[in-house]
């Protein structure tokens, strides 16, 4: 018996999801991870294409969609709203269902992170409905986490009117092929992990140094 150490499927696995993620065209219908991630990410996707994944980003990434898949099956056909594209995990118990995947031990996660609340929220407009429960699995204690979200009617007012406001102004921007600034991003550890940061186009790096901006958000109690 031979055994030597071998990169063939490795590199096969990388493709496959590489093929399968595919690139977003110009003129394709804005999904939600466009909406509520970086607006400079989501215009110079359109104008350059994503960069492809790294290996790091799949092999972090993909373990969460599978856990997804195993527990509820193919995400529901997108639903279309305000001409853009929302892909609700799935309907449960009369309310929206929000699936997440942690490296995080379950006992620090107290209290669902706000950019998880943001997303379910929108989800809650597009289905007329103000609860969801957001379902967490940590691979770190192999369990789940579970919470029971009720917005106001307020809330949801509001995220409908930030989403008809946010909706056609980065359609302008792709239209127009200008990049919004980086003061843009909605979270400081977007940056962390975008492909845009060193891309030369894009030039990220020095404007969010020039903006006093960080890339990797400080430690908690640093
Ligand atoms: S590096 Fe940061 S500011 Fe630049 S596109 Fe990516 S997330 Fe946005």
């Amino acid at each position: 018996m031979k055994v030597r150490s071998s990169k063939t499927l490795t590199n096969a696995s990388l493709r496959a999801v590489r093929d399968k993620m595919g690139q977003r065209g110009k003129d394709e219908p804005l999904h939600a991870s466009d909406i509520y991630q970086c607006a400079r990410k989501t215009v110079a996707s359109r104008m350059y294409g994503e960069p492809d994944l790294s290996r790091e980003d799949i092999e972090i990434m993909s373990p969460g969609y599978a856990v997804q898949e195993y527990f509820w099956g193919d995400e529901p056909e997108s639903i279309e709203w305000e001409g853009a594209l929302f892909s609700i995990d799935g309907w449960a118990e009369g309310a929206v269902l929000e699936m997440k995947t942690t490296g995080a031990y379950v006992k620090y996660l107290e209290n669902p992170q706000p950019a998880w609340l943001d997303r379910t929220r929108s989800y809650c407009v597009i289905k007329g409905t103000l609860e969801a429960y957001i379902l967490c699995f940590s691979f770190t204690s192999r369990r789940f986490v579970e919470w029971h979200i009720e917005y106001s009617q307020q809330e949801i007012d509001e995220e409908a009117k930030w989403l008809r406001k946010r909706i056609p102004e980065l359609k302008d921007y792709i239209k127009r092929g200008e990049l919004p600034p980086v003061t843009e991003r909605r979270y400081a550890y977007e940056c962390k992990y975008c492909s845009f940061k060193d891309h030369e186009d894009v030039n990220c790096r020095p404007l969010i140094k020039a903006a006093g901006m960080r890339i990797t958000p400080p430690q908690k109690g640093k």
